[in-house]
């Protein structure tokens, strides 16, 4: 029978890119997507025409009445949801004193309270299952902290935590928590990110790059193998050495 994923924030960038390659393996593929409705039904069309099942649903994450609808849709049509990558974020370049209250909980909104919502809805039928992977995008600023990122690297840091925490709690249960703490990665999020900055990035990289979404995807998928079935409550990091802890 084949296996069934499903991403957030999967309509552009890492998420976009997570999709194709698990549809490419065979998967069936749950694409969430939140604003970017066209893009969404782009992605859903290419991989319907590519020859995979999937299905796109309109959800903002951090909504717990939208999520729990989202969850019911894709067990409504594959019967089961083997891989959950929490992809979702948002993030953005603001002075600590400038950031306000409510840009400080729409952070923590999105990028942990989505995660949050969408854990809780697929554990009851993994759990019962003894099966299942949850894959957290994170980002080296949740390890080593960002200048004029405090609510973004405050958001990462969190979702550490959290697959650390979880990672023990469902081990018995056999499902697999991890996170990936990715560099820059050449998507809409960093598009506002100077060519100068971005190539003191890639000089201060011991691989000299700045990642593509597809090369993320990769290990993202990775940890949804069996290859990496021992591998749990872990921070993978595909910055290219540009953090090494
Ligand atoms: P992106 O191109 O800006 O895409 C962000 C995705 O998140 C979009 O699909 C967007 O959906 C979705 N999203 C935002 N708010 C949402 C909400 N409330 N509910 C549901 N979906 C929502 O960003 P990206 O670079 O692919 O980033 C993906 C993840 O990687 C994020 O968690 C980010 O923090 C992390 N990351 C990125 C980098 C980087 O350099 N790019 C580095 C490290 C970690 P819609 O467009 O449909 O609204």
């Amino acid at each position: 029978m084949k296996k069934t994923v499903l991403i957030t924030g999967a309509s552009r960038g890492i998420g976009k890119a997570t999709a194709e390659k698990f549809a490419i393996e065979g998967y069936n593929v749950i694409i969430n997507y939140y604003k970017s409705k066209d893009k969404a039904l782009s992605l859903l069309e290419h991989l319907l025409s590519s020859g995979a099942n999937a299905i796109a649903i309109q959800a903002d994450v951090s909504d717990r009445k939208q999520v729990e609808e989202m969850f019911k849709e894709g067990y409504k049509k594959f019967g089961k949801i083997d891989v959950l990558v929490n992809n979702a974020g948002i993030a953005d370049m603001t002075l600590f004193t400038d950031i306000t209250e409510e840009q400080w909980k729409k952070f923590f909104d999105v990028n942990v309270n989505g995660m949050f919502n969408c854990c809780q809805c697929v554990l009851p039928k993994m759990i019962s299952e003894k099966s299942g992977r949850i894959i957290n995008v994170a980002s080296i600023w949740g390890l080593v902290g960002a200048s004029c990122e405090t609510h973004y690297s405050a958001t990462k840091g969190a979702i550490i935590s959290f697959t650390k925490a979880l990672a023990k709690e469902l081990g018995p249960s056999n499902i697999l928590v991890n996170a990936i703490a990715p560099g820059a990665v050449d998507t809409d999020m960093i598009a506002g990110v100077s060519e100068e900055i971005l190539e003191t990035i890639k000089n201060e990289t011991p691989l000299q790059i700045i990642a593509k979404p597809e090369e993320i995807a990769d290990v993202i998928y990775l940890l949804s193998t069996e290859e990496t079935k021992l591998i749990t409550g872990q921070v993978i990091n595909p910055s290219g050495g540009f953090v090494i802890v």
